[in-house]
């Protein structure tokens, strides 16, 4: 992390104050919550929805602060402290980071896209580190905030960083590639999430390219290439360097087998043909984050056969295609985390393909914040389920029901379930189960659909 003298510090952000008395004092880490200050932190207080940081800059201070910021305009300055006036703390935490992070010698990759950003970090972070000393952004702290913490965090060892950026609407990305300036960016799909924001794909595609604009001078976009509306923006005369990854064979890296198995996928690349890459992790979707994170570490000179031992220990965090045992029996694939149109359809797609069961439930909720059209993506969502391959549709909620609508023709009313009620639709489930069952479970994280994994799971 992070560690200057307070006059380092003056250097690095615009401090408006004398703080000379204080120069000589030693600063390590930043922490932005008044309760994690000890060992000589900056505190920054921002300014939150129901409390004001600045009200803890005295207590965090005498709880082992080594100093914190003030913002300019807010009334109360204590001149017995070692307090830094900027104009704004939330920028000058920005200011800071950047500052930060071009003092360092680190490599940044950076991360962005609809669905698989935290996966595509775990796992270009599991394969870096077959080569290099790796941090990357430790849970989903991946905002105008958490960012620039995670880079303030970075140590001075440290030789590639793995960073996650999120967005709540356009020009996040740019603001956010900008602070961290990557040496390789990656765009990993283009999804729904952020529709009702920004009001099409193809604005939801070109605000996660924003990523482009703080690429480092040498730097590369890797973008996933079997989605149209990235590869029609990016055109041959961009000033920077792109690869592609994808199922399709016009990327600079695609598969050239893939085998399903219980456990995960078994594939190799048309790059190094002769390499195994074993991933112990389900779905086809992430073969696809797979690729993203190998091509990423090819370009920094990993060897393909270190990237496949990588991936082999890559391990998924809580409730994204976690397998749960449930009762009499059944198999649970636990992916409660989040939902959209996209993420929902790769998800039925692998419950379709996988072999080895005789029968496949599935059961789906509210796919969240997809504005206008919301109730039309629900029914097409449920439009892809294959009747030859699924046994029943359980759905959960007001927005679930149409998938439950767009299901009926080719599973027929009496395979089809629709409820408002978690209690009820497990009970219901109960009914239907024989045992061996394979289960989905999925929706958005506001439907809490890991009550019902809860309900059908064995202890
Ligand atoms: P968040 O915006 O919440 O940070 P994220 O982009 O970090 O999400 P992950 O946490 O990696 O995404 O994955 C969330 C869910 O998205 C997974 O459970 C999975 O269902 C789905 N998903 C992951 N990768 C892909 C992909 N490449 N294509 C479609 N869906 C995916
Ligand atoms: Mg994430």
């Amino acid at each position: 992390m992070i560690r200057k003298t307070v006059e380092h510090l003056t250097k690095m952000m615009n401090v408006e104050n004398d703080v000379t008395n204080w120069h000589q004092r030693m600063i390590e880490g930043v922490t932005i919550d008044s309760r994690e200050v000890k060992g000589g932190r900056l505190f920054i207080p921002l300014a939150g929805e129901n409390t004001d940081g600045h009200k803890y800059v005295r207590q965090a201070i005498e709880n082992g602060a080594g100093a914190a910021l003030w913002q300019k305009d807010v009334p109360g300055l204590p001149d017995d402290l070692p307090v830094l006036v900027v104009e704004n703390t939330l920028l000058a935490l920005q200011q800071l980071s950047k500052a930060y992070r071009d003092s360092l010698s680190v490599k940044v990759v950076g991360i962005t896209g609809s669905n698989g950003k935290t996966t595509v970090k775990d796992m270009t972070a599991a394969v870096f580190a077959e080569k290099y000393r790796v941090q990357k952004t430790e849970g989903n702290y991946n905002n105008h905030i958490g960012l620039p913490l995670t880079m303030l965090s970075l140590r001075e060892e440290t030789e590639v960083a793995v960073l996650e950026m999120g967005m709540s609407g356009r020009g996040e990305i740019e603001l956010l590639s900008k602070l961290a300036t990557p040496d390789a960016a990656i765009i990993t799909n283009i999804g729904e999430s952020h529709l009702q924001d920004l009001g099409s794909r193809e604005a939801i595609a070109e605000a996660k390219l924003e990523i482009a604009s703080g690429l480092s001078a040498e730097g590369t976009l890797i973008y996933f290439g079997d989605e149209p509306l990235l590869a029609e923006k990016i055109t041959e005369d961009v000033p920077f360097q792109t690869e592609t990854f994808g199922l399709g064979e016009m990327n600079t890296l695609y598969p050239v087998s893939i085998e399903q198995t219980e456990n995960g996928s078994v594939f190799s690349v048309n790059k190094e043909p002769s390499v195994r890459f074993e991933l112990p992790v389900l779905g086809r979707h992430n073969v696809t984050n797979a690729l993203a994170a190998i091509a990423a570490a090819s370009l920094f000179d990993v060897p393909y056969k270190k990237i496949a031992a990588g991936l082999r220990k890559v391990e998924l965090t809580k409730m994204r295609m976690e397998w749960i045992e449930g009762k009499k029996g059944i198999k649970i694939i636990n992916d409660a985390y989040n939902a959209s149109p996209t993420s929902v359809k790769a998800a039925i797609a692998l419950v379709s393909e996988l072999p080895g069961y005789e029968k496949k439930i599935l059961i789906l909720g509210d796919m969240l914040e997809l504005g206008l059209d919301e109730e039309l993506f629900h029914y097409q969502t449920g439009q892809v389920i294959d009747g030859d391959k699924i046994d029943y549709l359980f759905t959960y909620g007001a927005l679930g029901q149409f998938i439950a609508s767009g299901a009926k023709n080719a599973l027929g009313s009496d395979r089809v379930f629709a409820f408002q009620d978690k209690q009820e639709l497990i009970k219901a489930v109960n009914e239907v189960l024989q045992g061996g069952e394979l289960v989905l479970i999925k929706a958005s994280r506001g439907m809490k659909l890991e009550e019902v994994v809860d309900g059908l799971s064995a202890q």
